[in-house]
């Protein structure tokens, strides 16, 4: 397995590590995924690669850092039920605490910890320290403002984003995870400042539910927010194309002065998940394509419930950020027996079919090509139309049924209402005829 190939800029590439013991001893608490972060840590530091990076300590967040997004009365209220795990309070199910985001003792300092992580990552960044920072227990990317979520208590990818941006003017949110970064794009929804493209498995019943194709931002964020909807069983090549195809749009349009991605391990094939089919391979080959921009970039983790696996991968896009190959056999150390019965790197994907038909690929990536070349036509044709009666032909990028409505058209901002249009998916219209 090699990461080399493609890769030559990376012997210049100076990266950043977050890491401190009392940090990974934090992360390691979360009890959807107990003992992670000591994992992924351990097998990064056997195959030897902490000496090409600058480890570097994380601050912990304070509440003014973390209220950069989050609400002081949901802050709040997650240091007072954390001081002794109180998991009956009423209050919790306002702030999405309980089922899916139990209250443990010391959730609250977890939070800030996390938080802190990547801000610190953040900050490597702005100060030039490195091109790549890196905090793999971060990603946490479905909390909301004033709501814990999907295992998710602080939205740390929300808090880099922002610290980033006070030196960046736009700064790119990419996500890989098999969920949809649903928190991050609802922070940034209204903004054309931070532009976030999630990749995530799309289906009814699935969680968050959110992300389909036609969510495509709101006010002054539309068409800065794109969404790769995918189905079960997508394997690395085929994803790498959809996602090289997405991407290459994305860049030549938003001109990203900086990257935030999220990397977040549920896509693995052997995942409980049970729903992508990847390997590290595929990741890696996704992150080599935003890291040959040689922008300053900032890699999070986030899912990942196969322990073993998520190390692996975490340590295999490591190694390819650094330029290293590793070998396949796993070193000895404290987690060894963790990794049988083949005491791999690897992963194979599993036989499971590719539920993705490729029509409904193509379609989802010439919508997103299409979406702001129809959103230049569409420019156009209100400044034709101003004032104009005119009968508007609805057709949904989505592919859903197209639908007609009608509306005088006196300002850009009521044409904006008239795109949500009758079949109440957010379409476009394609094309426009006279009364
Ligand atoms: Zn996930």
């Amino acid at each position: 397995m090699s990461a080399r190939e493609h890769n030559d800029e990376s012997s210049k590439r100076r990266v950043a590590y977050v890491y401190s013991p009392e940090y990974i001893e934090t992360c390691d608490t979360l009890s959807k995924v107990p003992n992670r972060a000591s994992m992924v840590h351990s097998l990064i530091e056997a195959y030897g690669l902490l000496p090409h990076m600058s480890v570097v300590k994380p601050q912990v967040a304070t509440m003014e850092e973390m209220a950069m997004f989050h609400t002081d009365s949901y802050l709040e209220h997650l240091h007072k039920i954390s001081q002794d795990g109180d998991n009956d309070d009423p209050q919790s199910v306002d702030y999405g605490l309980g089922y899916d985001c139990p209250v443990v003792e010391g959730i609250f300092d977890y939070a800030a910890a996390v938080g802190g992580a990547t801000l610190t990552a953040a900050a490597c960044l702005l100060d030039q320290k490195c091109e790549v920072a890196i905090n793999w227990a971060g990603g946490w990317h479905h909390a909301k403002k004033d709501e814990a979520s999907g295992f998710c208590y602080v939205n740390d990818a929300v808090l880099g984003i922002l610290k980033l941006r006070e030196k960046h003017e736009r700064v790119l949110y990419v996500d890989v995870d098999l969920h949809h970064g649903d928190g991050v794009e609802e922070a940034f929804s209204f903004t054309s400042k931070v532009m976030t493209v999630s990749l995530h498995k799309f289906s009814p019943g699935f969680f968050p539910g959110t992300g389909d194709v036609c969510d495509t931002g709101l006010g002054k964020g539309r068409w800065y927010a794109v969404n790769i909807p995918l189905e079960d069983g997508i394997q690395d090549d085929r994803y790498f194309q959809v996602f090289t195809s997405v991407m290459q749009e994305v860049r030549s349009q938003f001109n990203p002065e900086a990257v935030l991605m999220q990397l977040g391990a549920d896509t693995m094939a052997g995942d409980p998940m049970c729903s992508f089919n990847m390997t590290p391979v595929g990741v890696a080959k996704c992150l080599l394509h935003v890291l040959q921009w040689q922008l300053p970039t900032l890699l999070l983790g986030g899912g990942g419930y196969n322990l073993a696996n998520t190390a692996r991968c975490w340590t295999f896009l490591t190694a390819t950020v650094l330029g290293k190959t590793l070998s396949s056999e796993i070193p000895d150390h404290e987690f060894f027996t963790e990794y049988g019965p083949d005491y791999s790197l690897e992963i194979s994907p599993s036989c499971r079919p590719d539920r993705n038909d490729s029509k409904h690929l193509e379609r989802v990536i010439s919508t997103v090509k299409g979406i702001k070349d129809v959103c230049v036509y569409w420019r156009l044709q209100v400044r034709l139309c101003v004032g104009v009666e005119r009968k508007q032909v609805c057709a949904c990028l989505c592919g859903r049924e197209p639908s007609l409505t009608y509306g005088p058209f006196v300002s850009a901002w009521l044409f904006q209402c008239v795109v949500s249009c009758v079949c109440s998916c957010r379409c476009v219209p394609l094309r426009w005829m006279k009364v």
